[in-house]
């Protein structure tokens, strides 16, 4: 009956605190020895915060992440474009966070041990897996020293390994690395100035050069601490180099850009030198997959649909396919029937946004400004009027299964006492 999970990222994670409330026992096997909080900010959508609060993890979120207020598009002159309220503030049931990324992972972790006590294996790298008599059987090695470490077996294998999943590619060989679209992200945090409402994420530029700035928390002197992403478009012939999270960023390597973008509500290239640690990431991807489900393995979180970070919507996707998952697993035990029903929910929709992140999701907004307005407007409606800019965030959020209408009308995923859940 066990269902084992291959990843202890946040997809794997809430789909292990998931199975915990519908009854069905797991195990999850992680490749690093420690989980450390990595990572900078992300931002979770209404969707998956409602799943959280589901869970019951309304309070913790709110001591690590602040409840998003609005987001704002700016011109690369620093002209405000498009203002949208978020979360609680739009109409949602629920909140939108803006979460130190790690911080969200120890969140679900540790309210995983403190539920079901030692349930997730570190340094246990799942690298193969074979179809036994009454279910899967998994090769676990140490990375670090190459040692096999046995193998384990179960009911069926969840691979919520990121990116570079080992297990999607023993179901697809010939695909090799992440796709890289020709941009290099430079990320860090800044203890900084309160912004706009103090809860706001704003993009601001157009596709080749844009700086992201949201706040996280704030620094208890009045001032926020701000998670930015700096984005650049490099030349066809450029090195993207290797995809590692934690890679340090040099600030000469692309301040240049951004030097003269201080804005009476933000000073960009002061926000960018006053930062603790500097990141460099490229903006990598993956094709989009016909089949998810192979007999008793299915992908799941980044390992089935990694996407541009775009619209902010990754992890929140993840945490959307553990719950969908676990439900069809409520319903149909751990089987096989299981697996193939959660891939009918989700892939076609989450694929779809694969591709609109390819093309730029909502910040498209910002490059159609850049086009018809080079140098800057007087009034944004001469450039774009009000109903084509809405028209644009609407459409960006049916893609992305963000109605807010169809979201506070949609039973439970998972049926949970009401109390402390946060659900109206
Ligand atoms: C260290 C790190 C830092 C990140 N920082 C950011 C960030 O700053 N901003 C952002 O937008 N996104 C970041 N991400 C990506 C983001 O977490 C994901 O896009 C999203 O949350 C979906 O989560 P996931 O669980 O599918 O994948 P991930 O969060 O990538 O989790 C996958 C997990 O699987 C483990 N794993 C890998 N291979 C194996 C294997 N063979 N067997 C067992 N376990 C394995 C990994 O160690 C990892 O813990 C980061 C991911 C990682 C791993």
């Amino acid at each position: 009956m066990t269902v084992l999970i291959a990843g202890a990222g946040i997809a794997g994670l809430s789909l292990g605190l998931s199975l915990h409330q519908v009854g069905i026992p797991f195990r999850i096997f992680e490749a690093v020895r420690e989980i450390r909080p990595l990572g900078v900010g992300i931002n979770l959508q209404p969707h998956a915060s409602r799943e959280l609060f589901e869970l019951g993890l309304e309070t913790g979120l709110d001591e690590i992440g602040l409840r998003t207020e609005e987001v704002a598009y700016f011109s690369q002159h620093g002209q405000l474009i498009w203002r949208e309220p978020r979360g609680r503030h739009a109409g949602y049931n629920w909140p939108q966070y803006s979460i130190h990324r790690g911080g969200l992972q120890m969140l679900l972790l540790r309210s995983l041990q403190d539920r079901c006590g030692d349930v997730v294996t570190t340094g246990a790298a799942v690298t193969g897996w074979r179809d036994t008599a009454n279910g899967v059987g998994i090769d676990l090695t140490d990375r670090q020293t190459g040692a096999s470490l046995g193998q384990v077996e179960g009911a069926v294998l969840i691979a919520a390994d990121g990116i570079n999943s080992t297990l999607r590619a023993g179901l697809y060989p010939d695909e090799g690395a992440a796709r890289w679209g020709g941009t290099m992200m430079w990320r860090g945090l800044t203890r900084g100035p309160r912004f706009l409402t103090g809860r706001s994420v704003t993009m601001t530029g157009r596709k080749d050069v844009k700086f992201v700035a949201y706040p996280i928390g704030d620094t208890g002197e009045g001032g926020s601490l701000i998670n930015w992403i700096a984005d650049l478009t490099m030349p066809p012939d450029y090195e993207w180099r290797k995809q590692d999270w934690n890679r340090s960023g040099v600030l000469d390597d692309f301040l240049g850009p951004f030097a003269d973008w201080r804005f009476d509500w933000l000073d960009i290239p002061t926000v960018i030198r006053a930062a603790e640690h500097v990141y460099e990431y490229p903006m990598v991807d993956r094709d989009p997959l016909d089949r998810w489900t192979h007999g008793r393995l299915t992908l799941l979180g980044d390992a089935a649909h990694a996407m541009y970070p775009i619209g902010s919507n990754g992890a929140s996707q993840g945490i959307l396919d553990a719950r969908v998952l676990a439900a069809a697993m409520r319903d149909n035990g751990p089987t096989t029937e299981a697996l193939e029903a959660y891939e009918s929910t989700r892939r076609e929709a989450v694929n779809a946004l694969v591709l609109a992140n390819r093309g730029d999701g909502p910040d498209r907004i910002l490059d159609i400004v850049a086009d018809r307005a080079p140098e800057g407007f007087d009034d944004i409606e001469d450039v774009m009027p009000l109903t084509e800019r809405q028209q644009f965030a609407d459409g960006y959020k049916q893609v992305a299964g963000m109605d807010i209408a169809a979201l506070n009308a949609r039973a439970p995923l998972i049926a949970v006492a009401t109390e402390g859940t946060g659900r109206p």
